[in-house]
């Protein structure tokens, strides 16, 4: 979501009549897009302005982390020059024009605007620019939702994003078809919790059949799910629409209903299974990845060995695991954070010991066959080999035939497995 973003604030400032340079020491100004779903990413951003800052930039944060701490953060970072909220970065140029329409002695500084829960605008901007020869060139995110009205107990995004806002379907659909014009094959669509999409009574697997039917467009994915959206209408729409690729990133969390039941999920264990199931009884191979959190507040031995069982159940193709955190504001930083850190990363050791097994046996059912992969470009560990993903989102690498480019579909025969990438021949 904040890579969309930058990219909609770029597009934004270069109608403005502003330019991009090659990198920060040319740059006049520069917008720090934070993250505050973890400390780390919110001191990581505010760190990284205060050293822009130091180096004489007009400096400015936009994103989560500017709603979390609101006027606090002039008090982090006195001299910064603007803090702009999630919902509200379509008023950057007009900010950057404040500061920059006067001399550099009297420029105003600490420029607020939070944002609540407003309709945001300028979602849909996208930069026209020069070819890159990278997959940016074919591959495009595109914003469906903002907001989440799901209230998970650890979580601050529905705090610093607002409540759910959808975009109204025919904006969606006609963004799609204009990046489509421009060569891009596959979409990304964005929501924090993207499967509670409506526009009336026109829903998410409605918008997923609409996005199939648009011509130049290979391939859909979208993320991120919850469970609870995983309903017959989403199937039937995986089903009729071929472009949807095979693929679910469905955060599970934890593999014990009373952990579930404190984190405020809204399914147990069984119905999350069940989700599962019926994505694979649609496609065998059909791809399911996960987050999971260890150490939630009061997490057992016992909790935990269920999280495990659940995981070897569902099989999942990849499995990002997070030791818990708390954050300021939500319902779970009232609880003690009892899970020693010491046990937090052996539990976290566990699973990923677990999900690196797990991901070579699932990835060497797939030796043997043949994967339709969308080039993405050359390898970054391989230099003698390019990569591109399968439907199921798992990365491909092969020797690149003459003539390749990046976009191309090819058929690739997989000869060798790992957890993490399968290695093929073109075919
Ligand atoms: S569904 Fe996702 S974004 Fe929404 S509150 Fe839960 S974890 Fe946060």
């Amino acid at each position: 979501m904040n890579v969309r973003e930058s990219e909609a604030v770029e597009a934004l400032l270069l109608a403005a009549g502003h330019e991009r340079v090659a990198g920060e020491e040319d740059a006049e100004l520069v917008i720090v897009n934070s993250c505050t779903v973890r400390q780390k990413a919110e001191e990581k951003a505010l760190g990284k302005a205060g050293n822009l800052l130091a180096a004489g930039k007009i400096t400015g944060v936009m994103g989560c982390a500017v709603k979390r701490l609101g006027a606090d953060i002039f008090r982090r970072l006195g001299s910064l020059h603007f803090a702009v909220g999630p919902r509200r970065f379509s008023e950057i140029p007009s900010i950057v024009e404040k500061i920059i329409s006067v001399p550099a002695s009297v420029r105003p500084r600490r420029i607020a605007d939070f944002g609540d829960n407003e309709v945001p605008s300028g979602l849909g901007a996208h930069p026209v620019r020069k070819p890159t020869g990278t997959f940016a060139d074919v591959q495009s995110f595109v914003t469906v939702m903002i907001g989440c009205d799901n209230r998970c107990s650890y979580c601050i995004v529905p705090d610093v994003r607002g409540h759910e806002w959808c975009r109204p379907a025919e904006e969606i659909i006609a963004e799609v078809k204009c990046l489509a014009s421009r060569g891009v094959k596959e979409v990304c669509l964005l929501g924090q919790s993207v499967l509670s999409y409506k526009d009336g009574s026109f829903a998410f697997p409605d918008l997923l059949r609409e996005v199939q039917k648009i011509d130049g467009i290979s391939r859909i994915r979208f993320t991120s799910a919850h469970p609870s959206g995983c309903t017959d209408a989403l199937i039937a729409a995986y089903r009729d629409c071929d472009k949807v690729c095979r693929h679910l990133h469905l955060p599970v969390q934890s593999g014990s209903d009373r952990v579930l039941a404190q984190m405020g999920r809204r399914y147990t264990a069984e119905e999350y299974l069940s989700a599962v199931a019926k994505m694979r009884a649609l496609d065998p191979e059909f791809s399911v990845t996960t987050d999971v959190i260890v150490g939630y507040p009061g997490e057992s031995e016992e909790d935990f060995e269920m999280t495990r069982a659940l995981m070897e159940k569902a099989l999942f193709d990849n499995a990002f695991i997070f030791k818990y955190s708390p954050r300021p504001g939500t319902k779970s930083a009232q609880l003690p954070d009892d899970v020693p850190t010491g046990e937090k990363e052996r539990r976290n050791q566990i699973l990923l010991a677990d999900q690196e097994r797990r991901g070579v046996e699932r990835n060497s059912r797939l030796v043997g066959t043949v994967r339709s992969v969308l080039v993405e470009g050359p390898s970054k560990r391989n230099a003698q080999r390019w990569s591109g993903r399968d439907s199921g989102n798992r990365i491909v690498a092969f020797e690149p035939p003459a003539g390749i480019s990046v976009g191309d579909m090819l058929e690739v025969r997989i000869t060798e497995a790992h957890a993490q990438v399968l290695i093929g021949e073109v075919v």
